[in-house]
């Protein structure tokens, strides 16, 4: 078949089309199932560049659309979408901190924002002043404990020493403890004046450790057999 020109071509594919519409559609449905199963790694690209095509043509009406499915979403489980969100910001966390930046950015360069932010900051610590103060002083309070103990440690086989001396029970209640049920007991608590050093250090059982909390309890050392 020749053709005198495209006018023709085209023409007389679309008369053909016609003719054979039903034919065409099912061999063609025929074909993209063959390839689904096939070749799946191509299809998935050429989706993926028929998507990426479409993103960049019409970009505005890719936003809306994923504005819209995270709307749904949100309204139909709003429990189960946080931890969406939640897992996918975990993932990306380069982009989140790239998009936080620049939302911060904004903020400054605008004296109205800032303003707005100034206010609503203010607003919230008059609302919420025993929340704010309690968690001023709680903040105090680790900032003082950690100046005044950072320069008494513990190390690894210090502890370890601790616990054999205790012949690995609670230094407490005398329970038998292993290294996966043992817990660091302060003898003086750090909130106390208690410190990191070995020696204000005794292995105690998960009861006692919760039951003593920041109370000042005497140690008692086990009764070691000695010989046998
Ligand atoms: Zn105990």
């Amino acid at each position: 078949m020749s053709h005198k020109n495209l006018w023709d071509k085209r023409a007389y594919q679309q008369k053909y089309y016609a003719l054979h519409r039903e034919k065409l559609i099912a061999a063609s449905k025929e074909y993209h199932a063959r390839e689904m199963i096939e070749n799946p790694e191509r299809v998935r690209a050429r989706v993926r560049a028929a998507k990426k095509r479409y993103a960049e043509r019409h970009p505005e009406r890719v936003l809306e659309q994923a504005r819209r499915t995270m709307q749904r979403r949100r309204e139909k489980d709003p429990v189960g979408y946080l931890n969406v969100a939640r897992a996918w910001r975990a993932k990306n966390k380069e982009r989140v901190a790239k998009y936080e930046r620049a939302k911060e950015a904004k903020v400054q360069a605008d004296p109205i924002k800032l303003a707005a932010r100034y206010e609503n900051r203010r607003q919230y610590r008059i609302k919420n002043a025993a929340k704010v103060r309690a968690t001023k002083s709680l903040y105090k309070a680790r900032r003082r404990i950690k100046s005044r103990t950072a320069d008494s440690s513990c190390s690894a086989v210090q502890w370890m020493a601790r616990c054999a001396l205790y012949g690995w029970r609670c230094a407490y209640c005398w329970f038998d403890l292993n290294k996966m049920t043992v817990q660091m007991d302060h003898v003086v608590p750090l909130a106390k004046g208690g410190s990191n050093w070995p020696s204000n250090l005794v292995p105690a059982c998960g009861k006692c450790n919760m039951r003593k909390n920041a109370r000042v309890w005497i140690p008692k050392l086990p009764l070691l057999s000695v010989g046998g």
